[in-house]
């Protein structure tokens, strides 16, 4: 019984530890998982400073055509002096600590910009352009969690705090293995009978895209003794991914051999097109994708179980893609009984993000994945869509994956 989607991707994130944690300078953290949480070191900002360049005032001598006398001035990097006296003002530049005596800040432009005497034009609350000391971020306040990705505004935090280090979760070293008699390797000579292993470099490539380290174990034949020797070499790693092998032509020699090693299989089929033929395994903590050998449904499926698994392996708390609505240009349909991964070009139109099936949706075309820039993930139960309804999707590429909730 093949398993459903829903179950298949359980079963595997239910199977996923994390890996250890290790220090990294602060810029290696970059897409890495924090590895616990942070609690605010310090109060951002360290001091009320002001958020113009202008003058700092006491509010209570403030009226449209009041005349201030100017006492000094404070540069960005300055000391908080003079005080402003009453009656006074003393220039200040954005980002340069309040004086003692200011209880607002008033810009150039809302004044004559006077040298000794400065007229102001318009009315001053109190408080108006300071950034009060702990307004962003109060000391001891939960500012990460564990497992948050790290992208620039993480990064820009830290190093607000001085962090010139950062604890991350290791990153993943994952074996690739493809199988098949049929495979060459790129740059080896090719004829009519054989086909360039492709798939250890989509594989490879993708695993890079998500912070892990690939490991190219090349191509096992379809035999017992080269798939035992590769599949217990990629079974020292962190986790092993297959592709090809799987499907009911090639017997199972995968899966068998597997077996042999003493590798849990947790499913074999899921319900799912393409992609059918996805095997999910284990032995202690590492798991073991074997995938499906068409290119596309490589892909397809690393995206849609391998990528979640992963970045669940590297310590990321947000591990799936949001879905969202996005309206078909054009009717869909497809059969009952599988949920379907639709290969879709979203763009934006006058009513917002629309999409159309970025072509022929047979796995064997990889221009319809070339076109492709999102996934529609059709359910299981329906057939036939009408244009302009909305259907679930999720984006590819790497920028997407920081979108998760
Ligand atoms: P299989 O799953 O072994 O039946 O393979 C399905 C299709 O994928 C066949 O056309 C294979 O030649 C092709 N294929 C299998 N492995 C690879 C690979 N590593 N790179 C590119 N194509 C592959
Ligand atoms: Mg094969």
């Amino acid at each position: 019984m093949p398993t459903s989607f829903e179950d298949a991707r359980s079963l595997i994130l239910d199977h996923i530890e994390p890996l250890p944690s290790e220090t990294v300078p602060l810029l290696e953290s970059l897409g890495r998982a924090l590895a616990a949480p942070l609690d605010a070191p310090l109060e951002l900002p360290r001091f009320d400073n002001s958020a113009m360049d202008g003058y700092a005032v006491r509010s209570e001598d403030c009226r449209p055509g009041v005349r201030l006398t100017v006492c000094g001035t404070i540069p960005a990097g300055g000391r908080p002096e003079p005080a402003v006296p009453v009656g006074g003002a003393v220039k200040i530049m954005t980002g340069a600590p309040t004086p003692p005596g200011c209880d607002a800040i008033v810009p150039f432009e809302e004044t004559d910009s006077g040298e000794e005497l400065v007229t102001l034009y318009g009315p001053v609350n109190k408080g108006d352009h300071i950034r009060y000391r702990g307004e962003d971020i109060a000391l001891g306040s939960r500012v990460l969690a564990a497992g948050a990705t790290l992208r620039p505004p993480e990064i820009s935090l830290l190093a607000s705090f001085g962090c010139q280090s950062v604890e991350v979760v290791r990153r993943a070293k994952v074996a690739i293995l493809s199988t098949g008699d049929e495979l060459v390797e790129v740059g080896e000579p090719l004829d009519e009978r054989t086909v360039v292993n492709s798939n250890s470099w989509s594989l490879a490539a993708s695993v890079k895209e998500l912070g892990g380290e690939p490991v190219m174990l090349g191509i096992a034949r379809d035999n017992r003794d080269s798939l035992l020797e590769k599949l217990s070499e990629g079974l020292q790693y962190d986790a092993l991914i297959t592709s090809a092998g799987v499907s009911a032509g090639d017997r199972d020699l995968v899966r068998e051999v597997l077996d042999e090693l003493g590798v849990k299989q947790h499913f074999w089929k899921v319900d799912i097109k393409p992609g059918r033929p996805t095997a999910f395994a284990s032995r202690e903590a590492v798991p073991v994708f074997a995938l499906p050998g068409n290119p596309v449904s490589t892909m397809i499926t690393f995206e849609e179980f391998v990528r979640p698994a992963l970045l669940q392996m590297m310590g990321h708390r947000a591990v799936l893609k949001p879905l969202i609505k996005v309206a078909l240009a054009e009717p869909a349909r497809k059969k009952p009984g599988r949920v379907q991964f639709m290969r879709v070009a979203v763009s934006s139109g006058p009513n917002g993000l629309r999409m159309v099936s970025s072509g022929d949706q047979n796995t064997g075309i990889l221009g319809t994945m070339l076109r492709a820039n999102a996934i529609a993930v059709l359910p299981a139960e329906r057939d036939d869509f009408a244009a302009g309804e909305a259907v679930d999707v999720h984006l590819l590429g790497p920028a997407a994956a920081l979108l998760a909730s």
